[in-house]
């Protein structure tokens, strides 16, 4: 039985990958950044860690008792995230760094080390979830769209460092997805986006995981390298 690891598996996306892989018959790992958290997912049947990608520490402990534990990492799905939105004026270097260490330093952190795994058995999956706003941009989204940017260029700068060794690395981009990162838009907000969306609804954390699903799939053993937007059309 294959391993799958994901990233922010505790909550929206993340979690949904996880259902949908443990319905697959993947093995899976899933983390969080508490204790709790954790397990949460335990209880559900994946095996839930605690990782914080903001914290070194956190992510070479992660990365030890997983080895200690003979884990063999085949699929790893870069899903978790944070929002730190501020205007470039306004930014903290905190909120700028917040975001790079957990979108950008995270996904290379987990790429390194489950590749060494992957190179090993000769075949791998790797999915980095980005965002339409690496595209688009957005106002008060600097550090997240320039951090989403940039694991958009790593995800195929790395397919093609890989590819010979069956090893895909692709990137997803959603747009907005119903989930506690797009909670905070208040109703006037949501009501506004949803006008900008040709589907006129935001998407589901399921549908982002079916198409995370496909392109784990052998269906897709001839994509990589590519970012594929899911987004009702809001980014075309
Ligand atoms: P979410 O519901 O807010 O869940 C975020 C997940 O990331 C949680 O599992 C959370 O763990 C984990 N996480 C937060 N900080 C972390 C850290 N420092 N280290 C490790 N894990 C951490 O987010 P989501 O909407 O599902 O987003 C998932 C991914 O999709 C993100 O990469 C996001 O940028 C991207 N995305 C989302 C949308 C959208 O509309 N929702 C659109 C485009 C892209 P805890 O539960 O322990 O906090």
């Amino acid at each position: 039985m294959k391993t799958a690891l994901i990233t922010g598996a505790s909550r929206g996306i993340g979690n949904a990958i996880a259902l949908e892989f443990l319905e697959k018959g993947y093995s899976v790992i899933g983390t969080a950044t508490t204790e709790a958290g954790a397990a949460e997912l335990t209880k559900i049947g994946v095996n839930g860690r605690v990782l914080d990608l903001n914290n070194v520490d956190s992510i070479d402990q992660f990365w030890q008792k997983l080895e200690e534990d003979g884990e063999i990492v085949s699929l790893l799905i870069n899903n978790a995230g944070i929002t730190r939105d501020n205007i470039v004026l306004r930014m903290s270097d905190e909120e700028w760094s917040d975001i790079m260490n957990v979108h950008l330093n995270g996904t290379f952190q987990l790429c390194k080390r489950s590749l060494k795994m992957m190179l090993k058995s000769k075949w791998g999956r790797i999915i980095n979830i980005s965002s339409a706003s690496a595209s688009i941009g957005n106002r008060g989204q600097s550090n997240y769209a320039a951090a989403k940017a940039g694991v958009e260029a790593f995800t195929k700068s790395l397919a093609k460092e890989v590819g010979k060794r069956d090893i895909t690395i692709n990137a997803v981009a959603p747009g907005f997805i119903s989930t506690d990162m797009t909670q905070n838009n208040d109703g006037v907000n949501a009501d506004y986006l949803i006008k900008e969306i040709p589907l006129g609804r935001f998407g589901e954390p399921g549908e982002v995981a079916n198409l995370v699903s496909f392109l784990c799939s052998e269906q897709a053993s001839y994509i990589t390298g590519q970012t594929i937007h899911i987004n009702g059309g809001l980014y075309m």
